[in-house]
């Protein structure tokens, strides 16, 4: 039996862990400064919720999902991304009719992708995403794009370069894959299969294609500004006038257009250097849709929104040395001296962790001098010695672990020395 994880997967323990969910937090954090609620929705859903949300041209619906028939014979997949099914849920939940409009909604959690493994890149990543739903302005556009940004700087990122582009409305897009269509008809032969594919399904992908070759052809393609109708062009310009007013640099990059089939009007990503020079790719990406919730069956109401790809951020995040101490320890590791002593000390210590305190007990008696070495491992701050005399006498000892201090104290009035010690310490 392998006792390899599944390619492409990662086991995280304790601080890759605490790395993870201390950029998911900040995130959250972030979403909550805007007023967002959280969604929690499922792992999986039928397959058609991602063909049809993601797009059938999109690579991650023709090549890139974990689909299987269960066990009733019904086709499941494991998100490769979560928009599709959060507008399942706010259409099967009615959402749009019961919630006061823009709901604006936060997700966290796994999402599943078979893509080649490589640098920022799994088949199980972390994703923390928003989207607000039902209102269609280039303001709400700004707003998602502001919060991204917001919650980038509270991780401590102070160099992002914001890429932007817009692929304007159905008529702008319409108008620009037939000019696409046209220009690549001349250079096609010398393209990529996926790329023949793509010219009939949906040409905006060929400019996203991975193989440099045909990333030169697509240098030349006609750019989505020439085509704009007036209407998207003055949207466009109003979400960067709302950057612009915050003093937000970006760069317009009329070559993005992103993975997924649902977006309209503004798209964007997030990137930033490694000082190592490593390219994570984007770090976060995201935009504005308007037919998803119409295609569950719900109302017609657009939305905008991003997800993260926590992983990339972590790594980046380790190589700028952008994390604080995560590793926090306990509060106290109570060391029992004698063997009458270990049951006494684990009462104690069940009684402080009632009052809040983080401790911790070895369950055993052993020792002093090697289960003060097990507390400087567990990275306590201090730690508190009973033995049997001091016991009889109502007392124990408490040890300041940085500075090797040591004294006696009534064990009635260990809760609060120790609240009193920890305060001082904090500061
Ligand atoms: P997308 O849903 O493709 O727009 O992706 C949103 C974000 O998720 C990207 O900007 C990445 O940061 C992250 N991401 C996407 N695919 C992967 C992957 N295979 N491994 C790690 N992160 C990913």
């Amino acid at each position: 039996m392998s006792v390899i994880p599944v390619k492409g997967t990662h086991d995280l323990y304790a601080l890759d862990a605490s790395k993870n969910r201390y950029v998911r937090e900040m995130f959250k954090n972030a979403a909550l400064l805007y007023g967002y609620h959280e969604l929690s929705v499922p792992v999986m859903e039928y397959t058609e919720i991602f063909q049809r949300g993601a797009g059938e041209s999109s690579d991650i619906v023709r090549k890139e999902m974990y689909t299987f028939l269960d066990k009733g014979n019904r086709s499941v997949t494991l998100r490769p991304e979560f928009t599709a099914g959060v507008m399942r849920a706010i259409v099967s939940n009615k959402l749009y009719a019961t919630e006061d409009l823009p709901m604006k909604i936060f997700y966290e959690g796994p999402a599943f992708r078979y893509e080649r493994p490589q640098l920022g890149r799994y088949r199980q990543f972390t994703q923390f995403g928003v989207e607000a739903i039902g209102l269609d302005s280039a303001a709400m556009d700004g707003e998602t794009i502001l919060l991204a940004i917001q919650a980038f700087a509270l991780l401590g990122f102070e160099h992002l370069s914001i890429k932007i582009n817009t692929l304007g409305d159905e008529e702008s897009r319409k108008n620009y894959k037939k000019a696409l269509k046209a220009y690549f008809s001349e250079h096609i032969d010398e393209m990529c299969p996926d790329c023949h594919e793509r010219m009939n399904i949906n040409p905006l992908r060929m400019l996203d294609c991975k193989v440099e070759h045909d990333q030169e052809i697509a240098k030349n393609a006609p750019k989505i500004k020439d085509y704009l109708s007036v209407a998207s062009e003055e949207r466009f310009y109003k979400t960067l006038s709302i950057l612009n007013s915050m003093d937000i640099d970006y760069e317009v990059d009329d070559g993005l257009v992103r993975g997924l089939d649902y977006y309209s009007e503004v798209v964007f990503e997030i990137h930033a250097k490694s000082e190592s020079g490593n390219d994570y790719g984007a770090l976060c990406g995201g935009g504005h849709y308007s037919n998803l919730i119409k295609q569950f069956g719900g109302p017609d109401m657009s939305g905008v929104g991003f997800a993260v790809g926590v992983e990339r951020v972590v790594s980046l995040m380790e190589e700028l040395s952008l994390f604080p101490d995560l590793d926090e320890g306990i509060d106290a590791y109570i060391i029992p001296v004698g063997e009458e002593m270990a049951e006494k000390a684990f009462e104690l210590t069940t009684s402080l962790r009632m009052e809040g305190f983080k401790t911790e007990t070895p369950l055993y008696a052993g020792k002093l001098g090697s289960l003060l070495k097990k507390a400087v491992k567990r990275n306590a701050k201090y730690a508190i010695i009973i033995g049997e005399e001091e016991y009889a006498r109502g007392v124990c000892q408490i040890k300041d672990l940085s500075k090797a201090e040591q004294q006696e104290i009534k064990i009635e009035d260990l809760r609060d020395a120790l609240d009193a010690l920890i305060i001082q310490k904090g500061e």
